[in-house]
């Protein structure tokens, strides 16, 4: 059985990113409204009332804005941390007790016939999360909304096929941009988002440890281009003997809508 992934919203607006395979789906956050995420899970040839789980990586807006809509309407049971649930209950708007399911991050779980694991994140939220969905011997693995590079998410990571990894911004537009001072200090700071050049930095690590498809997400709008993301990423690799394309690809996931149809072993965008 396949694995198969989509980012369906990627982006400080709002995320959502399916995972599936013939006898599961699953998704990674809602954090657009439910309306907006069905009809881009039509394009996939999927309905939410298939979906056996949504995963909650933390309680930001981004990430949870279509959650207990999805959940009430489609009956669909919702996992996330304990801290997660503490610091989101308010903002739900209520999902049925039936459908609330909390994990401990050390331990993992299936959802619709795929493994789910989690790993904790440096991020400035209650207890977030990113998560790896394996199937057979293909792994994904979802790692965004990350102040900075360290070695326990990045050896949770380790091993995955492919890798939807935050790229959220270039240093000197976020600096130069018009943010407030404040929300600056709290983007660079190490609970913050991930600059390109550090996604670029784990990237290379990530696929010297067996990854061939990196899916840069979670960029933003006002202080990074794709085009940019993807080109500091390319020449990273380029530098440590990789060939980008060959050994792995890279590519951007679209901000405000379904980004393409990937296998976890092969991609057809
Ligand atoms: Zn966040
Ligand atoms: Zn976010």
């Amino acid at each position: 059985m396949e694995l198969r992934f989509s980012p369906l919203f990627s982006g400080s607006s709002g995320n959502a990113i399916y995972a599936g395979c013939d006898g599961g789906h699953l998704l990674v956050d809602a954090g657009v409204t439910c309306l907006r995420l069905a009809a881009e899970l039509k394009r996939i040839g999927i309905s939410p009332a298939q979906l056996n789980g949504i995963l909650v990586t933390h309680e930001h807006i981004d990430h949870i804005r279509g959650v207990s809509v999805l959940s009430r309407k489609y009956d669909i049971p919702v996992y996330a941390t304990e801290g997660t649930w503490a610091a989101m209950e308010d903002k739900l708007g209520g999902v049925s007790m039936k459908n609330v399911r909390v994990f401990e991050p050390s331990e993992d779980f299936y959802v619709g016939g795929m493994n789910v694991s989690a790993f904790e994140i440096p991020h400035d939220a209650a207890q977030p999360v990113g998560y790896s969905i394996a199937l057979g011997g293909a792994r994904l693995s979802v790692a965004t909304d990350i102040g900075h590079v360290r070695d326990s998410w990045l050896k949770a990571v380790a091993g995955s096929d492919a890798v939807v990894l935050e790229s959220n911004y270039d240093p000197d537009m976020l600096k130069a941009g018009p943010y407030p001072y404040d929300l600056k200090k709290r983007i660079l700071g190490r609970r913050g988002h991930l600059a390109n050049d550090d996604a670029s930095r784990a990237a290379v690590e990530l696929i010297k440890r067996g990854a061939r498809q990196i899916v840069l997400g979670h960029l933003s709008k006002e202080n990074n281009f794709p085009e940019l993301a993807e080109r500091c990423c390319s020449l990273a690799l380029c530098a440590a003997g990789i060939v980008p394309g060959e050994d792995a690809s890279v590519c951007v996931a679209k901000r405000d809508s379904l980004t393409g149809i990937f296998s976890v072993r092969m991609c057809f965008t």
